[in-house]
């Protein structure tokens, strides 16, 4: 018998979202994507994120883990504002006076805008898990020759409320970063295209690589895009979790060539500008695409695929 979710509403996004909350996996919050997880659902993301360090532990990462924030200006040196200002969150908090409080109040209890008295912090939302790296690496000097490989893990906030379970806006991102040479890091990021196939290959769910691009606002994005296509500069792995046509993007394999590089001024021992390139595993993602090929039951999912995620370290 299988549990696998057959969709037939009009809009198979909201069909399985509901599916998903019925299950008691993702808990309603009354904003569309933002949902507390049960259980359950952290635990397979939890045995998921074992089995992307089991694949990667024989390159000797440095694990570093940051908050799901980071320092304004960081943010700002990062150009996100140019490319995905649609995107952006940042943290605001009340800084008045007491007169300025009353106000406040008095605006809340009359149903007013009352988030204009707030003034924005030195906190921003990291917008992917790798953010907080560049700066980091860049504070410690000229790259070694081996350069910089890093392990992180953090939520993400995007703003992209969607009823799509699969579009959150906080959600979770493992990522591998590599900063070097231009051959180190195509060469790691070559590697991870057929570790991250073999390992979702293992997980028995149907997949594609394919060529993609990040949604880049406006007029200027759409070339930024298609530059982004012609170099290929990033990979998706897809994976079908409501739609088969519109299967999706479940791992990222970017290559950013020297843009934080030059951002930071991350040198390599040459004096060449750093190239840097991270893979990014959605966590949620891989476990909803999990919960519908398998069933709501991981009880009841393949042996094989309960052998790699629940099996020995
Ligand atoms: P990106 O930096 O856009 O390539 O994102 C890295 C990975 O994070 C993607 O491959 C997705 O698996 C995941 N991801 C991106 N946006 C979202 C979202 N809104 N909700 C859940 N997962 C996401
Ligand atoms: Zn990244």
């Amino acid at each position: 018998m299988t549990t696998e979710v057959q969709v037939s509403a009009a809009d198979p996004q909201a069909a399985y979202l509901e599916e998903l909350v019925r299950h008691g996996l993702l808990i309603p919050m009354g904003v569309p994507g933002l949902y507390g997880r049960s259980g359950l659902f952290e635990e397979v993301v939890e045995r998921f994120d074992a089995a992307i360090s089991r694949h990667g532990r024989e390159d000797g990462a440095e694990v570093m883990r940051f908050p799901p924030a980071v320092n304004r200006r960081d943010f700002e040196t990062s150009e996100y504002l140019k490319s995905f200002p649609h995107l952006a969150g940042t943290v605001h908090s009340f800084d008045g006076s007491e007169r300025d409080h009353h106000t406040l109040l008095r605006r809340l209890e009359e149903g007013e805008d009352w988030t204009a008295m707030q003034k924005a912090t030195d906190v921003v939302m990291t917008p992917a898990a790798c953010y907080p790296i560049y700066p980091t690496i860049a504070k410690r000097g000229t790259l070694p020759a081996e350069g910089a490989l890093v392990d992180v893990f953090s939520y993400c906030f995007r703003h992209e409320p969607s009823l799509d379970p699969a579009r959150m806006q906080l959600f979770r991102m493992r990522e591998y970063v590599r900063v070097g040479t231009p051959e180190q890091v195509m060469s790691f990021r070559e590697s991870w295209l057929q570790r991250g196939r073999a390992l979702m290959e293992s997980l028995g769910v149907p997949l594609e690589i394919d060529l993609a691009n990040d949604p880049f606002f406006g007029r200027a994005g759409k070339m930024l895009s298609a530059n982004q296509r012609d170099q290929g500069l990033k990979f998706e792995l897809l994976i079908p979790i409501t739609s088969t046509e519109k299967p999706t993007a479940c791992l990222s394999f970017n290559y950013h060539q020297e843009h934080f590089g030059h951002l930071w001024d991350i040198r390599t021992p040459d004096g060449e500008l750093a190239h840097t390139a991270c893979v990014g595993f959605g966590m949620e993602r891989v476990a909803l695409a999990l919960f519908k090929h398998h069933g709501f039951d991981p009880r009841e999912w393949p042996a094989p695929v309960r052998a790699l995620l629940w099996g020995r370290d």
